[in-house]
Order: C-alpha cells, then structure tokens, then sequence
C-alpha cells in the first residue's frame, strides 16, 4: 500500500528521546518542551509558544484566552476537520459555518464580509447578531491542506467588527501570506503535530502569539491552573493539556527537519501538478499570490471521485475525500450555514475533491505508479466513463 501522508523520522529522534530515557526526564517536566516552544516561537516569527497535548486541545485554550465564553458565536468555515467545530463547542459557543471559495477552497471572505454587513450589529464595541443578540467573539480561519484564505481582509474586518482570529494553522506549519507565517497574522494561531501532519510528534500541539498574557493564560490553564505548586491551590478550573518532554523532544527533531519536508512537498506537488495538466476536467487546489503553501496534502478537484477512489484502492494506493462538510453533520444540520443562494461549494468540493499520496518520504518510484494509476483510470473507459459521470 502506498500511504497518503506517513511521518518520516529520519532525523535526531532517537537521539534526543534516548536523552529523555537516559536521564528520566519523560513526562511533563524537562528542557525539550521549553526548547520545542522556543523554536517554534522562532520559526513561525511570533513571541510566544505554548505546547498542549494535541491540537484540538491548543484550540480549545486559544478559543478560551481569546476571550470566547459560553453563548458567544465562533465563524468556521464550512470545510474542516471536526476539532475546528469541536473545539468552539467545547467553550459553550456556538458555531456559525461560512462557505468555501471553489478555487481555493478556504473560507470566503467575501461572503464572510457580506454576511457580517447584513446580519451583526455593533454593541458597546462587540459584534452582535441581530438573530439572537449572540456575541460575534471569534472567527476561526482554517488554512486547509495549506493554502490560506485572504487573511489581509480578514484582519480588515476583525477591526472594523471588533472580532479576534483565532487561526487553525494545524495543517500550514511552513506556510506563509505575504511573507508572514501562518498562525502569527492573526490574533492567535494553532499547529498541530499528529501523525498525518508535515512534521509529528506521534500526537501535539501548539499554540502561537505575541500576547503575553494570553500565551501565560493558556500555560497556566493547560497545567490544571495551579497556584501554588507545593499547596496544590488551584483558583479556577484548568485544563491537562500539556505536552509531554519525549515527544516534544521528537518535535526538535522533526522541526530540524521542516526544510527538507518542505522541500520534498513542493517538489511531489510540482511533479503531480505538470503530469495531470493534460486530463480535462482534474485541477489542483488554487495556490493565491501571496501564499507560499507547505503542500501539505496534494488535492486534486476532479470528476467521478469516488470511482478513483476504489479504482487507487484496489492498486494499493491510499487516497482520501476532504471532509464531510460541518453543515451536513448530524451534530450541525440546525446551525447557520452562510452560503450563496444558488451555491454550495462546500457540498460540491467534498463529492469532487481527493487527497493522493505525498508522504515527504514517497519514493520517485511510487509517485510514478500514482501517476500511472490516475492517468489510467481516466484514459481508461472501461473505470472511467466521462459522459455517465
Ligand atoms: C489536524 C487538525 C487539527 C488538530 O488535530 P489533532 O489531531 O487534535 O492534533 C485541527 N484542525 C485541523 C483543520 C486539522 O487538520
């Protein structure tokens, strides 16, 4: 089986893990995880980094010291993985879903800022909704499979509505919008490191900012917000989110390496991108100007998805759909769904849109037999029938 995105280890994880055994340093105490949030504080350009268990649990603290209470609404786009959602739920707020923009398949802020001029009204300097009065808190961008939406005019209207971004970069380390790094435009930022991610530590997260009081807020409560460590005083409720010393030791090791992942990305990506320009109808994800994509996940937009799906099957090659969108999840079918009348990008993404293999250790070899095997399938019509799809 060629896998769709595996972790490649081949750097000083062993080492810097035989360290922690070594010297018993494993569990939540220990130099790798202040080292691990000094680095990442370094890479992405921003002052602060807070570690946490994994990256749902890094949004549910960011969503937490960004302010967000029980009864506020949180905007997410309408394409994501669940822990976006999940992690607004946790806070008691309430998700709004914005649809997606068809080319880069990122929240459409155009739609967004339509939305908000009809729809929210200004309130002692907070952002309301005329349906039920809600506080308009948060709007959560999610850079998916590492492209990024107009994040310039979404900052725009986070000052003209009094709303803080909080951004899902959980799938962006590595990416950039006009020269900055994703998770440090906003007002807050997230990483995640599980095991499918550009870089992992087996599960981890992260959280990024320049606001100090908010990166010591979030340390404080994903420490079970204790006071006084030797009375064991704990003023309010926290949160066991911490990121153990091994793995962070592995995440120094895999972050050593974000060069040469980043590398191999852009490369499978260009390779894939130059052999499908010939079949009609199959297009990449749309990469704008001023993004630099990480390549996290290569996503082809194309016909008869599924078909393709069984046909990579059964040659042992892994291939994935994009996410059930959150308005057709039962959990969601009753929130708002902001989309144009006559559209439904999200729906038509999620039916046409499929991840292939590009692990940064996929050999020439086995992008080769991908390529064979998509080339295949639509040249084919015996699999692929262009007319009955
Ligand atoms: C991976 C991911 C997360 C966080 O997932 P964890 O497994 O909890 O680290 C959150 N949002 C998106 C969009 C993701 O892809």
């Amino acid at each position: 089986m060629i896998p769709l995105s595996i972790p490649n280890l081949g750097g000083k994880e062993w080492q810097y893990i035989k360290e922690c055994l070594d010297t018993n340093w494993v569990s939540s105490v220990g130099s790798y995880v202040s080292r691990f949030e000094e680095k990442m504080a370094a890479y992405t350009g921003t002052s602060f980094a807070v570690s946490a268990v994994n990256g749902t649990a890094a949004l549910h603290l960011s969503l937490i010291v960004a302010g967000v209470n029980s009864g506020d609404a949180v905007i997410v786009p309408n394409i994501t993985f669940i822990a976006s959602s999940n992690a607004v739920i946790y806070t008691g707020a309430e998700p709004i879903f914005v649809d997606v923009d068809a080319a880069t398949w990122q929240m459409n802020i155009d739609l967004l800022a339509s939305w908000l001029a009809a729809n929210t009204y200004q309130y002692q300097n907070e952002c309301r909704l005329k349906s039920n009065a809600r506080r308009l808190r948060a709007v959560m961008p999610v850079h998916v499979l590492g492209n990024m939406c107009e994040m310039d005019k979404l900052m725009d209207l986070a000052q003209q509505y009094n709303f803080v971004v909080v951004e899902d970069a959980s799938e962006s380390l590595g990416s950039y919008y006009k020269g900055v790094h994703s998770g440090g435009i906003g007002h807050i930022g997230v990483f995640s490191f599980n095991g499918n991610k550009i870089m992992t530590t087996g599960g981890g997260g992260m959280i990024v900012t320049n606001n100090e009081t908010w990166a010591k807020q979030a340390k404080f409560l994903s420490t079970q917000a204790k006071t006084d460590p030797l009375e064991y005083f704990h003023e309010e409720i926290g949160y066991n989110y911490r990121l153990v010393n091994v793995l962070a030791a592995m995440g120094v090791a895999q972050l050593e390496q974000m060069p040469s992942f980043l590398q191999k990305k852009a490369n499978i990506a260009t390779t894939y991108t130059k052999a499908f320009a010939q079949l009609s109808d199959v297009v990449p994800q749309h990469i704008p100007a001023a993004v630099q994509s990480n390549n996290w996940l290569y996503t082809l937009n194309l016909p008869s998805s599924r078909g393709l799906l069984q046909y990579l099957q059964n040659q042992k090659i892994q291939s994935r759909p994009l996410w059930t969108p959150m308005n057709q999840l039962p959990m969601f079918t009753q929130h708002t769904y902001v989309h144009e009348p006559t559209q439904n990008v999200s729906k038509q993404l999620h039916e046409r849109c499929l991840s292939i293999p590009c692990s940064t250790n996929l050999s020439p070899e086995q992008q080769q037999q991908v390529i064979d095997a998509v080339q295949a399938f639509y040249t084919n019509s015996i699999h692929y029938n262009a007319n009955a799809s």
